[in-house]
């Protein structure tokens, strides 16, 4: 579904991404994970077209669709979830989520109001408070919800759970589970291996703007090593 290949990315003269490649197939859920400041977030934003990459290329849904636009990127079903969340603070829940609203991607079924209030009861209550009333977790949850009207064919999300208490985390990991289930294809960053391992199907560790290391869970949960030193588990 999603293939990159040899990302260079460079913010002034200062280069962040050296050859970065990743893969998403149909159906899967893969991970970014390594340390701070080593080029997940730059990735995502290469992929999304919000920061343009010097060289490299990016195939999606069977397209090259190389040095597009972020609005381009989104047509062809890319949702991203972005780091702090971002949602419109000014607006109610509802109107984040009609904000978005598109099923350019023609999926069948697609999330409507109706099906993202199902999904997120929790969103329903509040659905007519301000955004920025809502707890960090209601946030990640109407971010969620916002990138998902978009109908996405892959879901990105960059630091699913930063900042949120250990308790509300577990709610963003079961709506991860729970979207996997239905067939949902997603690329999520963060720092909780542990519960990474758990509903992902491979993982990327990223170090230097490059993949060192690619492998299932199961691999990457034994390798004590591995975490030790490009994770500081
Ligand atoms: P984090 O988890 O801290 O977000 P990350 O792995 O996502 O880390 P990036 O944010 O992609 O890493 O940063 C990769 C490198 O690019 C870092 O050296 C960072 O300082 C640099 N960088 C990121 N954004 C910018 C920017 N807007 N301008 C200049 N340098 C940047």
């Amino acid at each position: 579904m999603l293939r990159v290949e040899a990302l260079e990315t460079y913010y002034g003269a200062s280069q962040a991404l050296f050859g970065m490649a990743l893969e998403v197939n149909a159906g899967e859920v893969v991970t970014l994970i390594g340390r701070n400041g080593m080029g997940k977030t730059t990735t995502v934003h290469s992929v999304m077209g919000i920061t343009q990459p010097a060289s490299g290329t990016i195939e999606f849904d069977g397209k090259d669709m190389t040095g597009q636009p972020s609005y381009a990127m989104a047509q062809a079903g890319l949702g991203l979830v972005p780091e702090g969340r971002q949602v419109f603070p000014n607006l109610t829940v509802t109107e984040n989520l009609v904000a978005t609203s598109a099923n350019r991607t023609g999926r069948k079924d697609p999330w409507t109001l109706d099906s993202i209030f199902t999904f997120f009861p929790s969103l329903k209550e509040r659905r007519s408070s301000m955004a920025n009333l809502l707890s960090g977790g209601e946030q990640q949850m109407l971010a969620i919800g916002r990138a998902l009207m978009t109908n996405p064919k892959l879901l990105i999300l960059d630091e699913a759970t930063e900042g949120l208490a250990p308790l509300i985390r577990q709610d963003i990991w079961n709506v991860l589970e729970r979207l996997k289930h239905a067939g949902q294809s997603i690329l999520v960053i963060d720092k909780n291996i542990v519960d990474l391992a758990r509903i992902a199907d491979r993982h990327y560790i990223v170090e230097k703007g490059a993949v060192v290391w690619s492998g299932d869970s199961k691999t990457l949960m034994a390798d004590e090593a591995l975490t030790e030193r490009y994770l500081g588990v």
